[in-house]
């Protein structure tokens, strides 16, 4: 197997002065510091019983201790189960059994939903006896497992290696270019692909992150006019917001990259970011392909408005099955997931002759550039969070009082869509908020339906399918 040295070490080796984090608070690590830290964190971390191959839960927001946990978990050579923490005890429980998570690490905050989690201040405090440590990667060895929802039945563990990440890491920097001076803002969360790959870039290149806890528009602005970042990664919502707070200041002519991803852009959104002057890079990706596997770059962004451009240098697009041009988005590259954690059956069925089915539709122009013009089955992107309408309607059918339900995605204009739930119910004294209280329970709070509409009867096809478009017409 293929092996490389540690890219953490590697780069503490080649540049240990220059700045791998900054955080808001004016709090900076070099390599050598990042390095050292995630050392002395892996030796206390194997105090828990952390080894080789163990699979460790973590649940933080973004924070310095997690950026340190995360490469802690690579020098062990265990597996970091990177967990939302925007879900609730009921999702994250099912995730960290599925997972085999025998240790779970996180933030002071969330100890009280979880009464196993040992907090970072808890892992700090452990002793550090000499322990041997990882100094190379092994490019096929699992480094992360994170949960997506699919269509059917429960979210599934998207397994990556180490050498998915460096070839996501290599993708992008093949397209985008390097500077010495790069710094690229951290501010989607580090439990998604899109913020950790931020923190794997920074180490495969030696690049400095600029790290912000959550999004929040001055913060993110005065990273962007004042803190010399160069390259950011945001979500529609953001880039939306950020638009609406930009006025009349130019972004500094150094930030050269807003890198928009996770899912679709109104052509007026582009438009008005086109004429503020900020470099949009629109890109496709999914968490199975480690990030951005499709980038539009700017100098074709005037001319293909809309589309999210080319596969990245190390990977390959394909449509099938196309019905007037339109169909079944494939991609294939060193990137992409090779399937999911303990689930042969959702893996084989993700894959066809080597090429991964995303779900998604989509045509190429004459030029090959991807157009994605309907997203996969039913998902509703919600402040670029994914919400899957059966893991809702099966909360709300598990109601004694409600014998049906189903949910759709209504267009939001700050949320880009939000989930709205169509019910049929047996008890007509059951309201909204009972409902809702009861949803409450077991999911997350952004896939709650922000509208309970109560109906006779579902719209269902000739073989009782559910016909979700029609439920909002
Ligand atoms: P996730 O696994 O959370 O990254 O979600 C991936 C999904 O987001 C894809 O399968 C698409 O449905 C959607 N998505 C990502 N990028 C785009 C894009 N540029 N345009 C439309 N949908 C997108
Ligand atoms: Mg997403
Ligand atoms: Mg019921």
């Amino acid at each position: 197997a293929e092996t490389i040295p540690h890219w953490l070490t590697k780069q503490a080796d080649v540049v240990p002065n220059k700045l791998a984090l900054e955080l808001s608070d004016g709090t900076v690590y070099t390599f050598r510091e990042l390095k050292e830290k995630s050392q002395s964190f892996a030796r206390k971390l194997k105090q828990l019983g952390v080894d080789k191959g163990s699979h460790i839960g973590i649940l933080s927001a973004n924070h310095a201790d997690m950026v340190i946990a995360i490469h802690a978990v690579s020098y062990i050579g265990a597996v970091a189960v990177l967990l939302n923490t925007r879900l609730t005890k009921q999702e994250r429980t099912f995730q960290i059994n599925d997972a085999d998570v025998s240790v779970v690490i996180g933030q002071s905050g969330f100890r009280h939903a979880d009464d196993d989690l040992h907090t970072f201040a808890d892992v700090w405090n452990l002793p550090e006896p000499p322990a041997t440590l990882q100094t190379e990667l092994n490019l096929d060895d699992a480094f992360t497992i994170m949960y997506t929802s699919g269509t059917t039945g429960f979210p599934k563990g998207v397994v990556h290696t180490y050498g998915n990440h460096w070839w996501s890491a290599i993708g992008s920097v093949l397209n985008l270019g390097l500077n010495d001076s790069d710094k690229w803002l951290a501010v989607l969360p580090l439990f998604h692909v899109s913020g950790l790959s931020i923190l794997l870039r920074s180490v495969i290149y030696g690049m400095s992150v600029y790290l912000l806890e959550s999004y929040e528009r001055q913060t993110v602005h005065t990273a962007i006019m004042e803190r010399h970042v160069t390259i950011a990664s945001v979500v529609t919502v953001m880039l939306k917001d950020l638009v609406e707070y930009l006025g009349e200041p130019r972004y500094p002519e150094t930030f050269r990259c807003m890198l928009l991803g996770g899912g679709p852009a109104p052509k007026s959104l582009l438009e008005q970011a086109k004429s503020l002057r900020i470099p949009v890079f629109q890109s496709y990706g999914l968490t199975e392909t480690a990030s951005q596997i499709v980038t539009l770059r700017p100098a074709d962004a005037l001319e293909k408005l809309g589309s999210s451009g080319k596969p990245l240098v190390p990977a390959q697009l394909t449509i099938a099955e196309k019905d007037d041009g339109v169909g079944d988005i494939f991609v294939k590259g060193p990137m992409v997931t090779g399937g999911y954690y303990h689930n042969a059956e959702a893996t084989e069925s993700a894959f066809r002759d080597g090429w991964f089915a995303t779900g998604d539709l989509g045509y190429t122009d004459a030029d090959g550039f991807l157009y994605v013009s309907d997203r996969r089955k039913d998902l509703i992107i919600s402040g670029g969070e994914n919400i899957y309408p059966t893991e809702i309607e099966n909360v709300l059918s598990a109601m004694e009082a409600i014998d049906e339900a189903g949910v759709v995605g209504k267009d939001d204009d700050t949320w880009g869509q939000i989930p709205v739930a169509f019910v049929v119910v047996n008890d007509p004294s059951v309201t909204a908020e009972i409902i809702l209280e009861f949803v409450s329970r077991y999911l997350a709070r952004y896939k709650q339906p922000r509208d309970i509409r109560f109906i006779d009867k579902l719209p269902r096809n000739a073989s009782n399918k559910l016909m979700r478009h029609q439920l909002l017409t």
